[in-house]
């Protein structure tokens, strides 16, 4: 111990806080996976470093050059409105996501400053002394220096179920289970340095792309080819037509500016980071940022049972006894739960038989002491436990899956006779195991064994563990929104089938079993896959498989999951879903963690996503019409040999109010009313559909503005001209906005505040006289209103006639 204490450089009164501190400093925080942060300066500086910032900069430049005072200003407000808004949008999803981070947190007990406390696990140091007990969670590699009958379950490090038996001066590593005892230990390594800090380095690999992130990239990149394209196109054609040089170029950069949608990742990451938030208070904590629009589009959620469909509280309410004094002599201790006063801790099953025991027989009064323990798996599905009969015998008591534990048994307890196990009572037995199964009864086993002779079988017990009361109408409002729900579980194949049948997943589709599936071949699988609906007797390993074969098929797939086995079926899911009561692990490889452990609340969180979902294409919509008509009425006028309509602050202007209210606004409208009544969207955001009316939108915006700017060319100057056209296309854009607007049962009133300030601004751009000169405008008439507002609402009647013809 003396040794262990200097070799790390503290003592038994642990740590004092300067040491903490400079030891904090020195090694940086107990975290698996350190997020990746920007200091909020380097976030801000980082803006500029952008192709288009780049490309406004020079156009200021060139227009201080010409002398050019108001321009050169003006562009370089853009600028910094542009750097501002990208930044504040950064930096607020950042902290969201770091908050919602921290909701995930552990702690740890230990001792500093001579003072036993709890802290958060993350504030581990090297040096740290750590107390440990039955239950806990180890949250850094330790060293032991005190130990107490302590053994700890490492089977995700080592693939060993057995219980360890730790003593003085061995390690317990991080994320692993003490099973049983107590132990003092000093902090050894912590986050990625530790022993699973290394395993989650090859874990957390990068997970591929989300299907939204490749779709904004890719509609990204295509316009802003087009408006590069175009942008030289104009600027050749208006040289060849003898406009001045450093004009041109300003025109085409702001056409740029104005067609290229630069807005779009920041108001993307901005919407999914409130998503989330709105989600956490919810219950449901996303971990990635982008896994809340993959949830828009899952086709299939695969659901534990246990806890998740049903309460997890369960009752004894059948039993067949062979020999009854003996199996409620295992089923109490062969146990790890308490009762206290009734009120069960631990391990729902094993409070359940202590209940049930306690209050049909007296045999709490014998106790041997146990000895060993060979813990519940979720692989072999049974536990055991050794104690000590007398002097010279052992006794060893076994209670799990009955099928399992029965075809290990050799012998029966019939009231104290022992006789073979023939296959006339085993057929017998599993008579009686189907009765209690077809009832839907989670059925235990017990058994027991003198030394090291044969296992005998002693008795059942039937527990009933009650679907939650949530459950039927979330299954029933998958079906409605057209996805599948299957039930993965390590229970009996009758019990799963029974329950997944009461609650609605089991209709007339299959029950396999984790041992059929392992017959199948990839083909045969394949070929079946569509009709299993509840997967039985699986373990974890089995389900990543499971997972594979439905991606396959082309779905998207939410997995549950809570051991440190279902990991590697987390990552690879479309969106692996955590249980809160899960490991740790299962958590860091969770793109979700459902901290209620509802399925209910996957089935919000999904609602959300879709409302998410259907506001992204809204903006993303909006914005692009605007990209497009910016594109067609320059390039139009261009080829019609007119006057351009816009000077390039007008251009600079339209892109900043339209990236502004109304944009931001459309992210923020209510679900649709059909939202959970209608089969996901697992095609492109944008696809050929709403690509045409884009197109179309744009279109119109673009033959009105060069209609009405042309007509104004014949009747006014050309001052006036412009303004007039400005301000109809400002207008088209906000009358789009309210083409985009939800169907919803939610007022849209955000969105409608972001159209009106928008309007008052281009109001004020008219008359105000200070801005008259920045923006060259002047002031329009009422009759000239009244033209702007009839045409602008032709693009209303455009999306209706569109709606209805495509
Ligand atoms: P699920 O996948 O529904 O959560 P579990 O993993 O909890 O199922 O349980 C799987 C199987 O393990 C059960 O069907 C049962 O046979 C066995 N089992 C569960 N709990 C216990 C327990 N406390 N003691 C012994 N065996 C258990
Ligand atoms: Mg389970």
């Amino acid at each position: 111990m003396e040794n262990t204490l200097k070799e790390y450089k503290t003592s038994l009164e642990g740590l004092n806080t300067l040491e903490i501190q400079k030891r904090q400093e020195k090694y940086g925080l107990n975290k698996l996976v350190e997020p990746k942060k920007q200091h909020p300066i380097v976030l801000f500086l980082s803006q500029f470093f952008d192709a288009l910032i780049a490309l406004l900069l020079i156009a200021a430049i060139a227009a201080f050059l010409i002398n050019d005072i108001i321009d050169a200003s003006v562009i370089l407000i853009a600028v910094l409105l542009n750097t501002i808004i990208g930044f504040v949008q950064e930096y607020k999803s950042q902290k969201a996501v770091e908050m919602l981070k921290n909701l995930v947190t552990k702690t740890a007990i230990v001792k500093r400053n001579n003072e036993i406390k709890e802290i958060n696990s993350c504030e581990l140091t090297i040096g740290d002394i750590v107390l440990v007990s039955e239950g806990d969670k180890v949250s850094a590699d330790l060293k032991i220096i005190e130990a107490n009958d302590l053994t700890a379950d490492e089977s995700y490090l080592t693939g060993e179920s057995d219980a360890i038996l730790k003593e003085i001066n061995d390690e317990l590593y991080m994320d692993s289970n003490i099973l049983s005892g107590n132990a003092i230990g000093v902090v050894k390594a912590i986050g990625m340095s530790t022993s699973i800090g290394q395993i989650a380095e090859i874990v957390s690999e990068k997970s591929d792309e989300t299907p939204l992130q490749k779709k904004v990239g890719h509609v990204g990149k295509v316009i802003s080819l087009i408006a590069i394209l175009v942008c030289i196109f104009v600027f050749i054609l208006e040289l060849f037509r003898g406009v001045p040089l450093v004009e041109t170029f300003m025109t085409a950069i702001s056409l740029a500016v104005a067609a290229i949608p630069e807005g779009l990742p920041a108001v993307l990451t901005l919407t999914l980071a409130l998503g989330m938030q709105k989600m956490a208070k919810s219950n449901a904590i996303v971990r990635k940022l982008l896994s809340v629009e993959t949830l828009g589009s899952c086709t299939i959620i695969c659901s534990d049972k246990t806890g998740t469909l049903t309460e997890n509280k369960m009752t004894v309410t059948d039993y067949y006894f062979l020999n009854k004094d003996k199996t409620m002599l295992i089923g109490n201790l062969c146990n790890n739960a308490n009762l206290n006063n009734g009120k069960i801790i631990g391990n729902p099953t094993d409070g359940a038989i202590l209940k049930f025991i306690d209050d049909n027989s007296d045999i709490g009064e014998i106790s041997y002491k146990r000895i060993d323990e060979t813990p519940l798996n979720s692989n072999r599905k049974m536990m055991s436990t050794t104690h000590r009969l007398d002097g010279e015998n052992i006794i060893t008591l076994v209670k799990g899956a009955p099928e399992i534990i029965i075809g290990e048994c050799k012998y029966i307890d019939n009231e104290g006779n022992i006789e073979i196990l023939s296959p006339k009572i085993n057929k017998m037995l599993c008579e009686k195991i189907s009765e209690m199964t077809n009832k839907a009864l989670r059925v235990i086993g017990f058994a027991y064994k003198i030394n090291n002779e044969d296992l005998i079988f002693t008795g059942l017990m039937g527990l009933i563990d009650p679907p939650k009361s949530n459950t039927i109408k979330a299954i029933e409002e998958c079906k409605n929104a057209g996805i599948q729900v299957k039930m993965i579980t390590g229970d009996h194949s009758k019990t799963a089938e029974a329950i997944a049948r009461d609650i609605g997943i089991l209709t007339d589709g299959k029950v396999i079993t984790g041992e059929k599936l392992d017959e199948l071949s990839d083909e045969e699988y394949l070929a079946i896959v569509d009709d299993i609906q509840v997967y039985a007797r699986v373990k974890p390993m089995q389900k990543m498989r499971i997972v594979e074969t439905l991606k396959n098929k082309g779905n998207i797939v939410s997995m549950t999951g809570d051991g440190v086995n279902d990991a590697p079926a987390l990552k690879k899911a479309s969106i692996g879903v955590a249980m809160g009561s899960g490991t740790d692990v299962a958590k860091e490889s969770a793109d979700m963690v459902i901290k209620d452990d509802d399925f209910g609340t996957i089935v919000k969180a999904i609602k959300e996503g879709r409302k998410i979902y259907d506001n992204i294409k809204r903006f993303i919509k909006f914005q692009v019409s605007t990209n497009v008509g910016a594109i067609i009425t320059i390039i139009g006028a261009s080829l019609l040999s007119l006057p351009l309509p816009f000077n390039p602050v007008q251009l600079l202007c339209i892109n900043i109010l339209m990236d502004g209210p109304p944009a931001q606004t459309l992210s923020m409208e209510g679900a649709e009313k059909d939202i959970m009544h209608r089969n996901p969207e697992n095609g492109d955001i944008l696809n050929k559909n709403t690509l045409t009316k884009i197109f179309i939108s744009g279109l119109v915006m673009a033959i009105g503005t060069i209609g009405i700017f042309a007509y104004k060319l014949t009747n006014s100057n050309i001052k006036t001209a412009m303004s007039v056209a400005f301000t109809l296309f400002v207008v088209y854009q906000l009358f789009n906005a309210y083409n985009c607007k939800a169907n919803s049962h939610k007022s849209s009133k955000y969105l409608y505040a972001g159209i009106i300030s928008s309007f008052i601004l281009q109001l004020l751009i008219i008359y105000l006289p200070q801005l008259q000169t920045v923006f060259r405008t002047a002031p329009i008439n009422i009759f000239d209103w009244v033209l702007i507002i009839l045409t602008g609402f032709t693009i209303i009647i455009s999306e209706k006639i569109v709606n209805k013809v495509i």
